[in-house]
């Protein structure tokens, strides 16, 4: 995990002041690091009837994919407002500043089906709350929430009770 961390450029003040946005290009680029973390964020959940795994727009695409492959699983993407062709469900959740939306589409998962959440980094979880929201409202078994990042200090896991949160890398 530490090579992993050494892989990933925090970026001061982007994308506004006082954020330190976390860039993981370098680790994307890094093959031995990018297998290493598809393995490690797929590790906890194989076995376990996993049948989608949804990815959140847009690198948790990249890692998402990576463990759909990896357990036989499909792959969902949930996505930002207006991308989505056909009927669709939203969620809208708050940030520090305005609100943001999420979409999916309404077919995407059936009632019952066994789904594992990824995406990059938890911050104030409000992303991931959203989209775990929207899959239990269609009716999906929610196993757990698998990150390459999670921002301790933001509590991010205080919007997700009751969840199995895998995190590989905890900024404190
Ligand atoms: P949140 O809803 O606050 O947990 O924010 C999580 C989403 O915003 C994820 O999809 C992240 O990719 C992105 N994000 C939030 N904060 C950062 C950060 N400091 N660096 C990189 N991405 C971030």
């Amino acid at each position: 995990m530490q090579n992993l961390e050494a892989l990933i450029r925090d970026v001061p003040d982007f994308p506004k002041p006082g954020i330190i946005f976390k860039d993981i290009t370098p680790l994307l680029a890094d093959a031995p690091a990018l297998k290493a973390t598809a393995d490690a964020l797929t590790e906890p959940f194989a076995g376990r009837g996993v049948e989608i795994v949804v990815g959140i727009e847009s690198r948790g695409f990249i890692f998402g994919s990576m463990v759909a492959e990896r357990l036989g699983a499909g792959f969902v993407p949930l996505r930002k407002p207006g991308k989505l062709p056909v009927e669709k469900r939203s969620a809208s959740y708050e940030l520090e500043y305005g609100s943001e939306t999420i979409e999916i589409h309404a077919d995407a998962v059936r009632p019952g089906q066994k789904v594992l959440m990824v995406d990059d980094l938890l911050a104030t979880g409000g992303t991931m709350a959203a989209g775990c929201e929207l899959i239990e409202q269609l009716g999906g078994e929610i196993v757990g929430v698998s990150l390459l990042i999670e921002l301790c200090f933001l509590n991010g896991r205080d919007k997700l009770p009751g969840r199995e949160v895998h995190t590989l890398i905890e900024v404190e």
